[in-house]
């Protein structure tokens, strides 16, 4: 390992993937331009508490608000 540290951009709402310059988040479908996306690393990003959605039960991130599977928002 050459020591470079690999960052990840997430949706504001899914905690998805994301690229920066990305205007519609492409999981949850919501526009990015109106909160500050995340960013971690990607040690930071494997380790993030998962939880079920309450929904469709996939996995995803604790802090997501929206899940990035199946859109609808937790609560
Ligand atoms: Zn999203
Ligand atoms: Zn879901």
């Amino acid at each position: 390992m050459a020591g470079k540290k690999s960052f990840v951009i997430l949706c504001p709402y899914c905690m998805g993937e994301i690229d920066e310059t990305t205007e519609f988040c492409p999981h949850c479908k919501q526009d990015t331009r109106n909160d500050a996306p995340l960013e971690m690393t990607r040690e930071e990003y494997a380790q993030e508490t998962r939880v079920p959605c309450i929904f469709c039960g996939k996995p995803i991130l604790e802090l997501a608000t929206t899940c990035p599977f199946c859109g609808k928002r937790q609560q």
